[in-house]
């Protein structure tokens, strides 16, 4: 169980209304033990995790008379449901990770060590397996992806469609076999 389970697991809900405007106002999310802005019901990963009728609730702000009691709904529903990775959706495009921490909280998998292969990169990567079972190589240094810094970016896009074009002929083969 990671820390932040732990801290998470220790507040006690139902709390007084005061307590929750306290937490509301200070800079500690009560979901994780995280860092969070004053003035905010939980941090980021926390907010994004709740339904879209919690969040809303969440937005209304400490003062509106429902807000304390859908607070502890909001509160319970993250403490019940402590994995994140699942909830929160990384549209295409989007590389919210900059350390290995980040990514395994994330859900990747660390695979191994490797320099990249590409003719004249040599750069030091590691490969990971997401959470959709892709493999994926990241920079050493920064942990942004690193078909995005490649000597030859277009590498990996012409691997990808080598990789599509032979498992289409494959499967044209398959059916052709099936004909016969
Ligand atoms: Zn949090
Ligand atoms: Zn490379």
């Amino acid at each position: 169980m990671s820390e932040q389970q732990v801290q998470y697991e220790a507040m006690p809900v139902p709390m007084t209304d005061e307590q929750i405007a306290q937490l509301v106002a200070g800079e500690v999310c009560p979901a994780c033990g995280g860092r969070k802005c004053a003035d905010q019901a939980f941090c980021p990963t926390d907010f994004i995790a709740l339904t879209v009728w919690m969040r809303r609730c969440m937005s209304m702000g400490v003062k509106h008379p429902e807000f304390v009691g859908n607070f502890r709904g909001a509160l319970r529903h993250l403490q019940l449901n402590p994995q994140r990775k699942k909830n929160i959706p990384v549209r295409a495009g989007e590389w919210p990770y900059s350390t290995d921490e980040e990514l395994e909280k994330a859900g990747f998998k660390f695979l191994n060590h490797a320099h990249c292969s590409v003719p004249g990169c040599h750069v030091r990567i590691e490969w990971y397996r997401t959470p959709r079972g892709a493999c994926i190589a990241v920079n050493l240094a920064d942990y942004q992806r690193h078909s995005l810094s490649c000597a030859d970016p277009m590498y990996f896009q012409k691997r990808r469609e080598e990789r599509a074009q032979t498992s289409a002929r494959k499967k044209l083969q398959k059916k052709k076999r099936r004909k016969v």
